[in-house]
């Protein structure tokens, strides 16, 4: 049976607007030592303005933004929602087809029957396109109209108020490594890690790179020391269940997340890890 002082942790913790999914959970919870997030949506915002766009090869900034915008019509990744939003126009969706989205590069579209990409340096590589601006500013979307570049989109995101403290506050709470996992440019990476703290980073990931990490960490970690990992997207439900305790984003974060995940953050804000630990721990302290 499980001891009563359990459900006085989860009810303690679910007040708190952390969602514990078991009694497990809290213990796994309480023996955490390693912490993997994820950065979009997880740390950052997932909010981004478009602060800059530089056209190509006989376009201009409104058909970029439109072109984009169209190609990305049916996506749910926060890059697509702020590409969408900057172009602030209603989508005549008769004009797209042939969607698809790449996972970790970016989607392709047929708009007005030409074939669009739009996404990372990543994807542009990989479609043979040859990409005439640099920019190390921000999140930089690559678009591509019938196999010619037609310029690039900035993007910037920003972290959120509670992150730099929340990391800080694991680190006094007993977590001994805290790690970055993301899809994004490295030096985007590298910024947001000495902004708020992290120690170890790894940038550029595809999805299935993201679960290989949190293995390459869970084969080397001691066997009672456990690996949480914090994510909000679809892409990130694998690794969710590969860690010892996958914790999501409940707010804003996808559906296959929140179902994936063991503990929920109701309200997004990463502070609520430190503090689901010190339930935990509390409630242990009671049970043993
Ligand atoms: P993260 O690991 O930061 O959560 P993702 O794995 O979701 O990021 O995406 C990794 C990268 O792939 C993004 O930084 C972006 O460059 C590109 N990308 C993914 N989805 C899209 C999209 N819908 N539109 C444009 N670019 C995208
Ligand atoms: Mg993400």
């Amino acid at each position: 049976s499980i001891p009563l002082s359990f459900f006085g942790g989860i009810g303690c913790a679910s007040s708190n607007g952390i969602l514990v999914k078991g009694s497990n959970y809290l213990e796994a919870l309480s023996a955490t030592k390693y912490i993997v997030f994820d950065k979009t949506g997880t740390l950052t915002k997932g909010v981004f303005e478009v602060t800059a766009s530089y056209p190509e090869n006989g376009f201009d900034k409104e058909t970029l933004l439109g072109m984009a915008a169209y190609a990305e019509s049916s996506s749910s990744h926060p890059i697509s929602l702020s590409l969408k939003k900057a172009y602030g126009q209603e989508l005549d969706l008769s004009r797209v087809s042939d969607i698809e989205e790449i996972a970790g590069h970016g989607v392709c579209a047929r708009v007005d029957g030409k074939k669009v990409y739009v996404g990372n340096m990543r994807l542009m590589q990989r479609e043979n396109l040859t990409v005439t601006t640099e920019h190390k500013e921000g999140t930089v979307c690559y678009v591509a109209v019938d196999g010619t570049y037609a310029g690039c989109i900035v993007i910037s995101d920003v972290v959120k108020p509670t992150t730099k403290d929340a990391i800080a506050g694991l680190k006094k709470n007993g977590i001994k490594k805290t790690i970055m996992l993301t899809g994004d440019a490295n030096e985007t990476a590298q910024r947001v890690a000495a902004e708020i703290g992290i120690d170890e980073v790894h940038s550029e990931l595809l999805p299935a790179d993201k679960v290989a990490q949190v293995e390459h960490i869970l084969n080397a970690k001691g066997e009672k020391e456990n690996l949480a990992f914090v994510g909000d997207g679809i892409n990130d439900a694998p690794v969710l269940s590969r860690a010892d305790i996958g914790i999501a984003m409940g707010a804003m974060g996808s559906d296959a997340a929140i179902e994936a995940a063991d503990v929920v953050l109701m309200d997004d804000d990463p502070a609520k890890i430190a503090l689901a630990m010190k339930i935990s721990v509390r409630t242990l302290k009671i049970v043993r």
